[in-house]
């Protein structure tokens, strides 16, 4: 009785789920194909989030995000099409020009008068070409910026762990470069990651900073992440901060940096020109 009760329950769900499954199975597979030759149809657009100093207000860095508006698929979220072009490889390529957008434009901003970071971020993917680092390198070279105002940001859910993978992000760091875990809270061994990987911000998760609501129970996990950065020595940066009563609870926690609809959402390259413009005019 009990067998058949549980095949009764079981059978319907499976159904739905190989559906849907076979839904998103095409689907995956005609945005790789629009992947392919996207560079060369220029379908992509980097926008920029600022980061803030939580205690100024001052614009000190910002993320690169990336864009895709294609000819059939319209405007595709990244959280769409990032994971189908991890599978596929076209990541490499679509990120080494991400790079490269990103650093021409820090030079930009740095040549302009203003003193900002620029953070980009990195599939393991990617991190599995050996010559990335090399290649990073000559970028910032060619550009004239230093190579301390580049943050790579590896998400902790993509289990970077690959000795390959490490020895990039090893030697990036040693000539210079950021390393930045990102949504840090949320992969599977968060703690094991700091012990394995060179790291210098850690980048609350969104799900966190959205649990501040003035209770010491919302707060837990947030003041954990901070607590530790703290005794690392790392900067920590808070995701998804929307509101000026998480702002100031993260200011309070020891938070040195916020990220998020509050500030900015993700813009061109000349709205955050006029941002740091605009603090530099309250402050003086
Ligand atoms: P992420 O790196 O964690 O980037 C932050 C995401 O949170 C962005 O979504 C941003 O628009 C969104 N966000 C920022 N502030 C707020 C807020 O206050 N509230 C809410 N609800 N959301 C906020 P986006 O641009 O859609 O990117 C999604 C993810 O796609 C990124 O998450 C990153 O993992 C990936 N991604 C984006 N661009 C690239 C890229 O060039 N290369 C790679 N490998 N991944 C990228
Ligand atoms: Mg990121
Ligand atoms: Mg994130
Ligand atoms: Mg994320």
């Amino acid at each position: 009785i009990a067998m058949s009760h549980a095949a009764r329950s079981v059978t319907p769900t499976f159904v739905i789920h190989e559906a849907s499954m076979n839904d998103r199975r095409a689907l995956d597979a005609a945005l790789a194909e629009a992947l392919e030759g996207a560079l060369q149809r220029d379908e992509f657009t980097v926008l920029y989030q600022p980061i803030v100093d939580l205690a100024s207000g001052r614009v000190v860095a910002a993320e690169a995000l990336l864009r895709w508006q294609n000819r059939l698929h319209g405007s595709v979220s990244p959280a769409t099409f990032i994971p189908v072009a991890e599978r596929s490889g076209e990541i490499v390529g679509i990120g080494r020009w991400v790079l490269e957008q990103a650093v021409r434009q820090l030079a930009a901003w740095r040549a302009a008068g203003a003193d900002l970071s620029v953070t980009v971020n990195v599939s393991p993917r990617q991190l599995q070409e050996p010559h990335l680092a090399r290649d990073v390198l000559t970028l910032l070279a060619k550009a004239g910026v230093p190579a301390s105002s580049l943050v790579v940001e590896v998400t902790e859910s993509a289990m970077v762990e690959d000795a390959v993978e490490v020895a990039v992000l090893r030697r990036l760091r040693s000539a210079g470069v950021k390393i930045a875990i990102d949504d840090f809270g949320t992969g599977y061994s968060s703690l094991q990651y700091l012990t394995r990987l060179p790291v210098d911000v850690l980048k609350i998760d969104r799900s966190f900073v959205a649990r501040l609501d003035g209770t010491a129970e919302g707060a837990a996990i947030a003041e954990a992440v901070i607590r530790l950065a703290q005794i690392l020595r790392l900067t920590t940066v808070a995701e998804g901060v929307e509101n000026q009563g998480q702002a100031a609870e993260l200011l309070a926690l020891g938070s040195e940096r916020g990220q998020g609809f509050l500030f900015s959402r993700p813009v061109a390259p000349e709205s955050v020109s006029a941002l740091v413009a605009r603090r530099a005019d309250l402050a003086a």
